[in-house]
């Protein structure tokens, strides 16, 4: 098994792709802390080309003081392994003084979908998103660029960044790995204590139970309502939203219309879940 080779900085990372030009790249940034859903994401760029580069990097600017950036699994030989079997091409894993030197001051801002809902929550979260991803399209300047389902309201935060700032890439949305129970996977599933685990396994079901019953005719913001009391009921320690949204512009609905995404954010102990499912 050859290992994908690592680029660490945005020079190295050019040179690696200048041959690959002319067939076309895709990238595919991630955190690293590999799984499924992150392969998922490289198979899906895979069937486009054959030159998949993927990005690790934990990106400070989108974590607040007081949230996990420290304790992020950081797992860079395993995820090298994993994307060796998945015929990535090559890692561009940069030391946080390649993407932010010292004197840093530029920002990307967005509003639109960048507004409410996650950003209610993580104020800086977007702005930090959308910087990274700014950056690494820029660095990379990739054909195709691949991004997951599970950040649903980031997917759409991006797609706008591409528009705003006439990015030459095109971007492919992935839907949503799960596991077995429904539980979305995420890198932070990691954190999850065997109960917790069982608490967590109960969102999907949840959410299903709330998009039926506003098949079988109950409101959005009774559906909402019901959505919040039921996880509370499942073990979830607090609810930071149930939202049902326009699933173009995340505007909320109070009455509902298609196409519409139903959004969840809850928090078990000090793990925050996020998922999100086509109404
Ligand atoms: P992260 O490493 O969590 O920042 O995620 C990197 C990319 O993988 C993002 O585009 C995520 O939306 C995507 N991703 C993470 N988990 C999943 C999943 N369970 N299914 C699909 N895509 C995912």
């Amino acid at each position: 098994m050859t290992l994908p080779a690592i680029a660490t900085t945005v020079a190295e990372l050019r040179r690696a792709l200048s041959p690959w030009r002319k067939d076309g790249i895709a990238l595919v940034p991630t955190m690293g802390a590999l799984h499924d859903g992150h392969l998922a994401l490289v198979a899906a760029a895979k069937e486009r080309t054959p030159h998949v580069a993927v990005s690790i990097f934990v990106n400070p600017t989108q974590f607040a003081p007081h949230e996990d950036f420290n304790s992020y699994p950081r797992t860079l030989e395993a995820d090298r392994e994993k994307l060796a079997r998945a015929n990535a091409s090559l890692i561009f894993a940069p030391f946080a003084r390649e993407m932010y030197p010292d004197g840093f001051a530029t920002t990307v801002s967005l509003k639109g979908p960048a507004m409410g809902l996650e950003t209610d929550f993580r104020p800086h979260f977007f702005d930090g998103v959308a910087t990274i991803v700014a950056k690494l399209l820029i660095a990379a300047a990739p054909d195709y660029a691949m991004f997951g389902e599970k950040d649903y309201q980031q997917l759409l935060v991006v797609r706008r960044l591409v528009q705003d700032l006439n990015l030459p890439v095109e971007i492919i949305a992935v839907p949503v790995a799960r596991e077995s129970d429904g539980l979305a996977m995420s890198s932070r599933n990691a954190y999850l204590a065997p109960a917790e685990r069982v608490v967590a396994g109960r969102l999907n079901g949840v959410m299903k139970d709330v998009i039926s019953r506003m098949a079988r005719g109950t409101g959005v913001v009774e559906a909402q309502a019901f959505g919040a009391a039921a996880l509370k009921d499942a073990g979830f320690d607090s609810v930071d939203y149930v939202a049902v949204r326009d699933a173009q512009t995340l505007a909320p609905l109070t009455v509902l219309q298609e196409p519409a995404r139903l959004l969840v954010a809850a928090r078990i102990g000090k793990t925050r879940l996020i998922d999100n499912m086509a109404v």
